[in-house]
């Protein structure tokens, strides 16, 4: 999936908006309709860059600049971005440390204290198609939600969204926090990433299985030829240049072998592609709980959402993978708060920050794979 968000984001939506959007190395190439220029404060034709220090002719885009609440108009008019405001719901104020300690448990720190108040927080509701190419092909949407507050990401309130809440509210709450989008929606492709490779498993476990199949017949087709070789020079008793030539032939046998399965390897080569459909953006009024954890004399102010619709605490979400986390682990460095994955090393199982480190191993320098 695309590592550059923001671009990624500006692209898509230009693209969806109806502009014509040409990528070029870092930069994006514009060209829009006169109308759409307009709305947007843009020119006609204009390059779009997103490092700040770059001096170049163009415009340079961060989370923070006016065309991104531009672009989000231009959505609404197509119906790929739109807003929805719920009621005022009920807000919990009872028996919240019993919750807590229900819903989380802090593996190597210690609670200090909690509150709660009352706030506005908004989610991104995206949708994304993806499409997995391979021998076969298979497609699919996924949603993914994120509080662009804490990045949680709460999917199951998207039912209760659906079964009626969806109607929303005419009163507009005002967002106070909010995340930088660049960074919510960095978390959401992060999401969105576990969430369709968990969909493909039983189709990459299908395809594994094809292509183990033809790898074995490929291999018992060049066996047995390679068997007959060698029982002629068993039979003939060949020596010399006679064996030679037959040996050769072996090897040659050998190299058509490889070169067979490497073909079959690719045949059945993974690629996914994956877009953004449209999103939606959900605001209503929340209680904030605003913890404070200790680790060893350090402390960590956490702050997570008991949702009206969950009726529930949202579990955080992990700092490495942004998977939510009922279980979570403070770092000695920075105190990020991690899950049990983000917090092991696979190779020599080491507690370890895969934030701190995202690379390698800083004990036993095991690589990371991408996950
Ligand atoms: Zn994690
Ligand atoms: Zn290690
Ligand atoms: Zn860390």
């Amino acid at each position: 999936m695309e590592r550059k968000p923001l671009k990624s984001l500006v692209k898509e939506v230009l693209d969806v908006g109806g502009c014509l959007v040409e990528e070029n190395g870092d930069l994006l190439e514009v060209v829009v309709t006169p109308e759409i220029a307009g709305k947007l404060g843009l020119k006609e034709h204009e390059i779009l860059y997103f490092t700040p220090q770059e001096s170049r002719n163009g415009q340079f885009i961060s989370y923070s600049s006016d065309i991104l609440d531009s672009i989000s108009e231009l959505m609404e008019d197509k119906g790929h971005f739109c807003k929805v405001h719920l009621p005022r719901l009920y807000l919990k104020k009872e028996r919240l440390d019993q919750i807590i300690s229900q819903k989380l448990s802090l593996a190597n720190s210690v609670l200090r204290s909690s509150r709660a108040v009352e706030r506005t927080v908004s989610y991104l509701l995206l949708n994304f198609k993806y499409s997995a190419i391979s021998e076969e092909k298979k497609e699919g949407i996924i949603t993914v939600v994120v509080n662009e507050l804490t990045l949680a990401s709460p999917g199951e309130m998207m039912s209760t969204l659906l079964k009626g809440y969806y109607e929303g509210s005419r009163k507009e709450w005002r967002v106070e926090v909010r995340r930088p989008l660049e960074e919510v929606f960095s978390a959401a492709c992060k999401v969105a990433e576990h969430e369709i490779r968990r969909e493909l498993t039983d189709f990459v476990r299908r395809l594994d299985r094809r292509l183990n199949k033809d790898v074995a017949r490929i291999e018992g087709y060049y066996g047995t030829l390679k068997e007959e070789v060698e029982a002629r020079i068993q039979k003939r008793g060949l020596v010399g240049d006679d064996q030679e030539r037959e040996l050769s032939r072996i090897r040659a046998i050998d190299v058509e072998l490889k070169r067979k399965i490497k073909e079959q390897r690719d045949r059945y080569s993974l690629r996914v592609n994956v877009e953004l459909l449209n999103a939606i953006r959900v605001t209503m009024l929340a209680s904030l709980v605003i913890l404070r954890i200790r680790r060893k004399n350090r402390e960590k102010r956490l702050e997570l959402v008991w949702n009206p619709l969950l009726k529930d605490l949202e579990l955080p979400a992990c700092e490495g993978c942004f998977r939510p986390t009922g279980i979570f682990y403070l770092c000695d460095e920075e105190l990020h708060h991690i899950c049990p994955r983000c917090h092991e090393c696979p190779s020599c199982h080491k507690a370890v920050c895969r934030v701190c480190y995202p690379q390698a191993c800083p004990k036993c320098g095991g690589k990371f794979q991408e996950r």
